[in-house]
């Protein structure tokens, strides 16, 4: 996987692909779909969601450019996969779920990792609490970007999100350049779960 679906795709990060290597991604899918794990697609894990596909964690990892001191927020946990990378690149992760499900299977699966918190909730309405974020992930399709979350990215924040409509998404880095402006750049074409949010 991290020979040919990270590395061979354009992942260079050192940090990252040390993160992927040492996260055991088996524990993270479905009973049964262990051998499936380091596959380059998305699995699904129960309450018809899926598990993003490890190309795409890696990219919207990458595109974070973290350095190690950073706060980050996690948008929509699913199985915890992408809580638990990003946990072995910064300070803390605050990662939200809104189906209770998966937020507690998560959470258990989340357990060893001090510096992760497991948080029910809305995620298109942020995490006021722990922010401002040096970076925001969201792992769910969005029209529009939810106001909240760039309200909570610091100066010079990231925040990587799929925008467009349910079937197919631009992939895009917005990055907070003042009190009041966001610069929006392209990534690349994505298909993800929707935000099912009170901010649309
Ligand atoms: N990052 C996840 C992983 O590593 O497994 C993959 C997430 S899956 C593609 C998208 C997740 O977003 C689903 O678990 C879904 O329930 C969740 N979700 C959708 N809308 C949400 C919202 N408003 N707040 C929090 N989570 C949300």
């Amino acid at each position: 996987m991290i020979r040919f679906d990270l590395e061979g795709r354009g992942i260079r990060d050192p940090r990252v692909i040390e993160a992927f290597r040492k996260v055991p991604r088996e524990s993270f899918v479905r009973a049964g779909d262990e051998a499936a794990a380091y596959g380059d697609f998305p699995l699904p894990i129960g309450c018809g969601q899926t598990i993003s596909q490890p190309y795409i964690v890696a990219l919207m990892t990458e595109a974070c450019r973290l350095g190690g001191s950073e706060t980050v927020l996690d948008v929509g946990t699913g199985s915890g996969y992408q809580a638990a990378i990003l946990a072995e690149l910064v300070e803390k992760v605050v990662t939200i779920e809104r189906i209770p499900e998966l937020h507690e299977r998560a959470r258990k699966r989340l357990e060893g990792y001090e510096n992760v918190t497991c948080l029910l909730g809305d995620g298109g309405l942020g995490w006021e609490a722990e922010s401002p974020y040096d970076a925001i992930v969201v792992a769910a399709q969005t029209p529009k970007i939810p106001p909240a979350l760039l309200r909570q990215l610091k100066i010079g924040g990231r925040l990587i999100i799929p925008v467009g409509d349910r079937f197919s998404q631009e992939l895009l880095r917005v990055t907070r350049s003042d009190e009041n402006s966001w610069d929006r750049e392209f990534l690349c074409g994505v298909r993800f779960v929707p935000l099912i949010s009170e901010a649309g």
